[in-house]
């Protein structure tokens, strides 16, 4: 049973690359992004404080997204995981490490993905302009996406270096295309 955790800075096809593994891999994606999306969109009350978080880019409390991942995986229990979006912080890896041990689990791969800065702003420029105008991500405009990336460098960068000394990590160039990325992955969790 492989679990992959898929880490890189917001606008690095962690995303995109997930659900291909979904597909062609059948891994069960756990994505806190989506997750959380699901919550806003339910309108309730909790929802609009994660809402007015995330247009912030900010991180929303480890509580909660190691509640909703915790839940996750106990009702897909022996299903091989992509984590997609978690952990962003040292607290969250521990919290993961923790369920890992307590399910007898093993993570094998945490597959970096590495892309430059400057590459990362058209990325995301280019994914405004090619979603539909009524559906546009609120936190996909350039000063949000500023935000998230001073919070990945301060805060989620230092866990590459938790699992670089676990010896897990794998780094990826990102930019490659969509194809080459998705072949280098499957090659190392193969
Ligand atoms: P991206 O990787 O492009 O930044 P995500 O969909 O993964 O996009 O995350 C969007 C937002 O959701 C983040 O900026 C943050 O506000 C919130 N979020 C997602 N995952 C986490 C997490 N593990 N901990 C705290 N906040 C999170």
């Amino acid at each position: 049973m492989t679990n992959v955790i898929i880490l890189g800075p917001p606008g690095s096809g962690k995303g995109t690359q997930s659900k291909i593994l979904v597909e062609k891999e059948s891994f069960f994606q756990i994505s806190t992004g989506d997750l959380l999306r699901k919550t806003v969109e339910s309108g309730s009350e909790e929802g609009s404080k994660i809402q007015r978080i995330m247009e912030n880019g900010e991180l929303v409390p480890d509580e909660k997204v190691i509640e909703m991942i915790l839940s996750e995986m106990a009702t897909n229990n022996s299903k091989k995981f992509i984590f997609d979006g978690f952990p962003r912080n040292i607290a969250q890896a521990k919290a993961l490490d923790n369920a890992f041990k307590e399910k007898s689990m093993i993570l094998d791969f945490v597959i970096l993905l590495e892309v430059k800065l400057d590459f990362l702003e058209n990325r995301i420029k280019s994914r405004i302009a090619e979603s539909d105008p009524n559906n546009v991500r609120k936190d996909d405009n350039l000063e949000t996406l500023n935000k998230r990336l001073s919070v990945y460098q301060k805060i989620t960068y230092p866990i590459i270096d938790f699992y670089e000394k676990k010896n897990k990590l794998v780094r990826i160039d990102g930019m490659d295309s969509i194809e080459c990325v998705t072949e280098k992955i499957i090659q190392i969790i193969n």
